[in-house]
């Protein structure tokens, strides 16, 4: 099956209020324009070096999101032009992604990862280290960052039930901490979860940006 086909399929799963990103990270930038011909727009990288390289050369209407796990030192880097960055992990990375944003006056989209995975190696916040965290208030001084919602990684099962579990849990998670801390900011709206194998689970539990890489682009 072709990039193009392979979109055309996905496409039918996801509902118009659904954002699909496009992981191309590991993929040529044929594959890249294949899919931007097919009308793709939003492409998620996982790689700076990698992001950056496809950033300056390929169109710049691209929307590009970062979903990996970033580095601050590397932060400065995609900053000036990232339009959502998924996996903010830590209050660290929070603040010195503010830190670059106000160097080049930009306010960098952010979602925070939380952590509902079985497996120890994912990243993220826990439940109750993000509802502390925000509580306590102090990410409301970080002026050029806008948390726009939750990112999180189910765990790599082939129990779907479980999968359904971590992502209705998160989902609840996000209600809360939109009642609680972003009922009146009208950006709080991203809820990123779901990839190749379970996206469509993903969607029926509320996902409004789903991740995925290999059912377009092939294996890497
Ligand atoms: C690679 C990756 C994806 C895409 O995974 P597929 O299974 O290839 O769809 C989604 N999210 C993150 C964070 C990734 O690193």
């Amino acid at each position: 099956m072709s990039i193009t086909q392979n979109i055309t399929n996905i496409r039918t799963h996801i509902p118009s209020n659904v954002r699909l990103v496009c992981v191309s990270k590991f993929h040529p930038h044929e594959s890249i324009i294949e899919a931007y011909q097919a009308g793709e727009r939003i492409f998620g990288e996982s790689k700076v070096q990698e992001l950056c390289e496809k950033y300056e050369s390929l169109p710049k209407d691209i929307d590009w999101h970062f979903i990996g796990h970033l580095q601050t030192n590397k932060i400065r880097f995609i900053v000036p032009f990232v339009s959502l960055i998924h996996g903010v992990d830590s209050v660290k990375l929070l603040e010195e992604i503010n830190k670059q944003a106000i160097k080049e006056a930009k306010i960098v989209n952010c979602l925070l990862q939380v952590h509902i995975a079985q497996e120890e190696t994912k990243f993220g916040f826990s439940e109750s280290e993000l509802l502390e965290y925000l509580s306590i208030g102090k990410w409301k001084d970080l002026e050029n960052i806008r948390i726009c919602g939750l990112m999180g990684m189910a765990t790599f099962t082939d129990n779907r039930e479980q999968i359904q579990k971590e992502f209705s849990g998160l989902k609840t998670l996000f209600d809360k901490v939109k009642l609680s801390f972003f009922d009146t900011s009208n950006y709080f709206t991203e809820l990123s979860m779901g990839m190749s194998d379970d996206f469509r689970l993903a969607i029926a539990q509320g996902s409004t940006l789903v991740r995925v890489g290999s059912s377009i682009f092939g294996q890497r």
